[in-house]
Order: C-alpha cells, then sequence, then structure tokens
C-alpha cells in the first residue's frame, strides 16, 4: 500500500525499533510510548484491521505477542499488559495496517487508561 508507514516499516523504507521480525510479523517500539515497552506487532502484507487479516497470520501474530509480553515481563519487569487492537477511527485506529498493541503495566502506572 502506498503511503502507509506501517507497510515503509514493514520493507526496512523507514526506520523503527525493531524487536522481533520474521517473514510474516514484524514487532518494534511504539513512537508514543504509552508505557515503557509499548510495543507493535503488525503483519507485513498489509490489511486494514482485524476483521481482514487471515486467521493463519492472526494466530502467528498472537504467538509472536505472548513470546515479547513474556521478554517484556522478564527484562522490564512488567507486571501485566493491555495487548489491544484498534479498529477504525471509532475505536481510536489512526494506522490502518493491522497492528497489535503490547503495553506494558507497572505499579507507577496506575492511573494510566
Ligand atoms: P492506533 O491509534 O492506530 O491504534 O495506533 C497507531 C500507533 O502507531 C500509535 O500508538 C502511534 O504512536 C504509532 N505510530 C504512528 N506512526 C509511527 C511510526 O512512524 N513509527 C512507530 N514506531 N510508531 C508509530
Ligand atoms: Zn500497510
Amino acid at each position: 500500500m502506498d503511503n502507509c508507514i506501517f507497510c515503509k516499516i514493514a520493507h526496512h523504507e523507514i526506520g523503527g525499533k525493531v524487536l522481533y521480525e520474521d517473514d510474516v510479523c514484524m514487532a518494534f517500539l511504539d513512537l508514543s510510548q504509552a508505557t515503557n515497552g509499548h510495543t507493535l506487532v503488525i503483519p507485513k502484507k498489509h490489511y486494514d484491521n482485524v476483521l481482514n487479516v487471515d486467521q493463519q497470520t492472526l494466530s502467528h501474530m498472537m504467538n509472536v505477542v505472548q513470546e515479547i509480553a513474556k521478554k517484556l515481563q522478564n527484562k522490564l519487569g512488567a507486571l501485566g499488559f493491555n495487548v489491544i487492537t484498534n479498529m477504525n477511527e471509532i475505536a481510536g485506529q489512526s494506522v490502518h495496517h493491522f497492528h497489535i498493541h503490547i503495553i506494558p503495566r507497572y505499579q507507577e502506572d496506575e492511573g494510566f487508561k
């Protein structure tokens, strides 16, 4: 997709702090860190949102989410996580390339929603 920022990251046309990458997906730090370690997992292929990604890709991405969350737990001491995807503007989606947020939670961010 032309002009899709996450396609550009997936194809290494622009940089990102990449934590994990394989043929299907990529995990990188969100530019705007809601909390320390806030990570996005994206498919390399462009899908607009969670309803049109194929099940095999989605399932693979969830395995990656699990692995990344375990690493963030061990390395950053996260006590919990919000794992979310926003679909359409009404739900807060601003980048229309499917992505899953992994937001680590810590004692000191109790007020963060
Ligand atoms: P959404 O609001 O669509 O659920 O989430 C999009 C996320 O992408 C936001 O949290 C935003 O900070 C992040 N983001 C937007 N542009 C870039 C970028 O160029 N690089 C990175 N690493 N994150 C981005
Ligand atoms: Zn895209």
